[in-house]
């Protein structure tokens, strides 16, 4: 159609975007643009920490969307006109669009959890975008000295990857188990419950014995406050919990393009219309991904890529004047416990009333009590769905 389609976001959703768009129409113009030259996948980076994946394997280059037709531009998008239908870009470009896509992934409510902005993420590593913050975290991990305290610190809110915080626990476990096996590992959370608790409860029994000391809200694991540079958490009952290593997570919202875009509402995150992914507050801009308000599928991934076929084969069909085809959407999020030791939760969604909703009977989670074959049957399938995601994306 000859139409203009800018990307802002390389990530798990953007890129997606471009790749399927770019295969609905060869006739788009499609910009996406990213500041990174190299993305770190969040997915894997616990394996990272874990030392079973180095940095390399985690990491992916933007050539294959530029050999497919995407013209990608390393900046960021600081500004956008809704009206003007334009974005400016940090080295002062400004580009028309035709839609917009945003996948900008999360930011942070620094200073939301006292004592907890940009310079503690210096000392105590959040780790929750993959990348310098990822490799400052491994550091300290290798510098600590076996008998050390690894603290946690889980967020209040909606926050990227459930189960994220658990697998990282699983993975230090295994690091510390390997080469400082007098270490402890203690998560502080703001949750009761937390996603594959079960699973994963049984599995670092078995594998970790008591390394692993899990607390939640009601037990006095709500911190309220954090000192970076004496590295301790302090709940809200008042326990200072001191740690060698200390990792907070801080309280999440949309990425901040999303705001000066004017398609974040008052909770920090982006009401989209579940058919299109296209934002309920600014026709014509559509959000993907982490950013968006789309429980009940989470903030993984697998989702954002999910989202983001379903955005671009609506925004091909509607800039052909055809009628889009039906969404439906599918995640698994694989979680691994210790080499060779998988479990996954998995749901199948579709769209009704410009809102998700689950597929009753469709998704489940992997069988308590199940054996040594079909966890490691579950680390397979999710080194493979790595791959197969990465090369969807990136490759
Ligand atoms: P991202 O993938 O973060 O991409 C956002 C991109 O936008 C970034 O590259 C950023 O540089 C760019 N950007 C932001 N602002 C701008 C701007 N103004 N201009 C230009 N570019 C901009 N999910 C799974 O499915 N499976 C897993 O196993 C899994 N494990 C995880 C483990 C951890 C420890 C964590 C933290 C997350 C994990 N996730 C997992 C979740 C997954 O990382 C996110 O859900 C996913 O990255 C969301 O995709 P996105 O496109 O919304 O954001």
């Amino acid at each position: 159609t000859g139409a203009h389609v800018v990307v802002v976001g390389g990530g798990f959703g953007g890129a997606t975007a471009a790749r399927y768009l770019r295969r609905a129409d060869p006739g788009l113009r499609i910009t996406l643009i990213e500041p990174q030259q190299r993305f770190a996948t969040c997915p894997f980076s616990n394996l990272y920490l874990g030392g079973l994946r180095d940095w390399d394997s985690i990491t992916h280059g933007y050539d294959g969307l530029r050999a497919a037709g995407i013209e990608v531009i390393h900046a960021r998008a600081e500004d956008v006109d809704a009206a003007a239908r334009s974005v400016t870009l940090s080295d002062g470009t400004r580009l028309g669009w035709d839609r917009l896509v945003l996948s900008p992934g999360i930011d942070f409510r620094w200073g939301a959890l006292a004592g907890y902005d940009e310079a503690a993420a210096e000392l105590a590593p959040h780790a929750w975008k993959a990348g310098p913050q990822t490799q400052l975290l491994r550091k300290q991990l290798e510098a600590m000295e076996d008998g050390g305290s690894f603290v946690m610190v889980v967020p209040e809110g909606a926050f990227r990857c459930p189960p994220g915080p658990y697998e990282r626990a699983s993975m230090v476990a295994h690091y510390f188990k390997t080469h400082k096996p007098r270490s402890k590992i203690l998560i502080l959370d703001s949750q009761d419950k937390f996603s594959k608790q079960p699973l994963f409860q049984q599995g670092w029994q078995a594998h970790y014995g008591e390394m692993i000391e899990w607390v939640g809200q009601s037990d006095d694991g709500l911190v309220a406050e954090v000192d970076a540079g004496t590295r301790e958490a302090v709940t809200v009952f008042g326990t200072r919990h001191k740690a060698d290593v200390l990792n907070v997570i801080p309280p999440q919202k949309a990425g901040v393009i999303a705001e000066r875009a004017g398609v974040a509402d008052q909770t920090g995150w982006v009401p989209v219309v579940a058919e299109r992914f296209e934002s309920t507050l600014v026709p014509g801009i559509h959000v993907l991904g982490d950013a968006t308000i789309a429980a009940p599928m989470p903030k993984s991934g697998f989702c954002a890529n999910a989202q983001a076929k379903v955005a671009a084969a609506a925004i091909a069909a509607d800039l052909a004047g055809r009628e889009p085809p039906p969404a439906s959407f599918a995640n698994t999020c694989y979680s691994l416990i210790a080499p060779g030791w998988g479990i996954a939760v998995a749901g199948v969604y579709r769209a009704s009333d410009g809102k998700v909703v689950e597929v009753e009977g469709a998704g489940g989670v992997s069988p308590l009590d199940a054996g040594p074959e079909f966890r490691r049957a579950e680390a397979d399938y999710g080194a493979g769905w790595y791959a197969s995601i990465c090369a969807d994306i990136w490759g």
